[in-house]
């Protein structure tokens, strides 16, 4: 049997009188890449932030089993007085990790997200995308079994954005971390993940699941084929009608 990584047990949220989230099940097997897609104030950070301890449900369970989560942002958070390398070899540091491994990882990560050429560089002197893949490889160095995505490409033009999820499709590819990865893009979802779960409008509850049927590792071709296309349009159908 596969191993579940993460487990929300009807959850339900609330913020005083506002409720975020509704009876919301979720389970996320090991390895898999499962993305959430809904409407804007639906509670898609709010589910990320239980998945990752910083809150708790105000009624139902999340259990996890792996206390190495990574957690990206569509906000960099890169700290601007530290160059990349050293953002990169930040968290390591702290975790109390030997320094020659910390180095040796980070150089090895560096190269994977293709940040080489600006690993002395500052974060000002980074474009958007280069931002996030300092970002990612920050997280990379501890080598998450979890992968928390809230929105990490929101901010960037379409371009850069299609180009970082294939990147962030070849990184997956090669490590295999368990993701969820929330989003507002439908393709961009059917073109990561394995699974979609598609919520409502506030209170967010599950109205929709999509089992993604392309193979990995993925082709960014598949996102102009008419199979992408036509379960792009069954996503958006659900979205639209309870938004
Ligand atoms: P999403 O990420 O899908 O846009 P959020 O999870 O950020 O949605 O928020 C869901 C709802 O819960 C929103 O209406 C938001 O205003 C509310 N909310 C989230 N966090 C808090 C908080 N700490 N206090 C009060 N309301 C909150
Ligand atoms: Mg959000």
């Amino acid at each position: 049997m596969t191993e579940k990584i993460i487990t929300f047990e009807n959850v339900s949220k609330s913020f005083g009188a506002i409720t975020a989230l509704e009876n919301v099940n979720i389970s996320v097997d090991q390895g898999e890449f499962l993305a959430l897609v809904g409407p804007s104030g639906c509670g898609k950070s709010t589910i990320l932030r239980i998945a990752s301890g910083l809150d708790y449900p105000s009624l139902g369970s999340m259990n996890t089993n792996t206390k190495k989560v990574g957690y990206v942002f569509q906000d960099s958070t890169l700290m601007p007085w530290r160059t990349v390398r050293k953002n990169i070899e930040f968290l390591a540091k702290l975790e109390k990790i030997d320094k020659k491994i910390i180095k040796k990882k980070a150089n090895a990560i560096i190269e994977l997200v293709g940040l080489q050429d600006f690993s002395e560089h500052y974060p000002i002197a980074l474009s958007g995308g280069m931002k996030m893949r300092a970002s990612l490889a920050r997280s990379l160095v501890l080598e998450p079994e979890l992968f928390l995505f809230d929105e990490p490409f929101g901010a960037l033009d379409l371009i850069t954005r299609g180009r970082l999820n294939v990147e962030l499709m070849q990184l997956y590819n090669y490590k295999k971390f368990t993701s969820l990865f929330v989003t507002h893009s439908v393709e961009e979802a059917l073109f990561l993940s394995s699974r979609v779960l598609v919520f409502s409008g506030r209170p967010g509850t599950i109205k929709g699941e999509f089992v993604v049927p392309f193979k990995y590792p993925r082709d960014s071709g598949i996102r102009y084929t008419s199979e992408f296309a036509e379960l792009s349009g069954e996503v958006g159908k659900i979205l639209e009608k309870f938004s």
